[in-house]
């Protein structure tokens, strides 16, 4: 599977020469297994940042069952930051970033990188690393978060889905070093270099803001507390979960409407809550198009996104695959 383009670029620009890199880049072989385990540090750090987001959001559930402490302000910092940042990881880390489906500033790149890094899914370039290491090996040995590599019976279908869901995160492929390999392109970028180095402070911020918003709104230490049990732990909670249900859900269930050679699906239900992630099938099938929701019905926020930003001028370049190259692909 590659990354690059389904249609021919017309004329060669930076941003081709950056994708034969990237192509040439590709054809390095990962030794790791998908199954080796990880370094103590990471599985700490991976382990507050799966069972964190969900204590917070068991107990910010708690607090409003029991005291009534929640009220609008909360809820529009849970689905605000939900959008804002999950829209950073779909239109930013994967349809920009990690797929160049489209061309920019390096100003917007570095806003997009930004938002996205307020998602808690790692620094820009790991998770493009990652998701660009997916694509090359889809469920097949290699593949980072394939769900159909345990072997076959309902026990290991199970396994599967765990790993693919959040068991992976595990594994050794975050804090495996030939990672880097996957984005010399990105690496080049100051700006998108920079984020990467000083994500602590976006993972600050991400608590931060909401909690800061909370606290001035309601000029109160329960405001703040609030706000960031509701704007920043339970909408990690939404974000991951929306996210990492790409990697599982949508690599089992839904339609198979192209020839990908994997087993992406699409999937209505996180067409909705990923953004338009959910048309993974499409997505496999045509994985540099910006487009994700191919037919008119198949609802793509992050398209709809990425079409606005170009009819204001800030995105060019923006690839969708042509009906010549849906039609080959089309599932009989
Ligand atoms: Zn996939
Ligand atoms: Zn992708």
């Amino acid at each position: 599977m590659s990354i690059v383009t389904e249609r021919p670029v017309k004329k060669p620009t930076r941003s081709h020469n950056l994708d034969v890199q990237s192509r040439q880049s590709l054809q390095v072989q990962s030794e790791d297994s998908h199954l080796d385990a990880a370094p103590l540090s990471q599985k700490i750090v991976m382990t507050i940042a799966v069972i964190g987001p969900f204590l917070g959001f068991a107990l910010a559930i708690i607090l409003a069952w029991q005291f009534g402490w929640m009220s609008w302000l909360y809820f529009s910092l849970m689905i605000g930051g939900w959008l804002i940042s999950g829209l950073g990881i779909t239109v930013g880390f994967h349809r920009m970033l990690t797929h160049r489906s489209f061309e920019t500033y390096e100003w917007v790149r570095v806003a997009w990188a930004g938002l996205g890094s307020l998602a808690i899914e790692g620094p820009p370039l790991a998770w493009c690393a990652v998701h660009r290491k997916h694509h090359q090996h889809s469920d097949k040995e290699g593949d980072p978060h394939s769900p159909h590599l345990h072997g076959k019976g309902w026990r290991n279908a199970v396994r599967g889905f765990i790993h693919a869901h959040t068991g992976w995160l595990f594994s050794k492929t975050w804090s495996d070093k030939s990672l880097k390999k996957y984005v010399p392109d990105l690496m080049n970028s100051p700006g998108i270099a920079g984020i990467s180095r000083n994500y602590v402070w976006w993972v600050i911020a991400s608590f931060a803001i909401p909690a800061a918003i909370g606290g001035l709104v309601t000029m109160s230490w329960l405001g703040v507390f609030l706000g960031f049990l509701w704007g920043g732990l339970a909408r990690v909670f939404f974000t991951h979960h929306a996210t990492w249900s790409i990697n599982s859900i949508c690599h089992i269930f839904g339609s198979k409407d192209f020839e990908a050679g994997d087993d992406s699906r699409n999937n209505l239900v996180f067409g909705i809550l990923g953004h338009g992630e959910g048309w993974h099938n499409n997505h496999h099938a045509f994985p540099t198009s910006a487009r994700h929701g191919l037919k008119w019905w198949q609802v793509d926020l992050s398209w709809i996104i990425i079409k606005s930003m170009e009819k204001a001028g800030l995105v060019w370049d923006v690839r969708t695959p042509t009906t010549k190259a849906m039609e080959a692909k089309k599932v009989a």
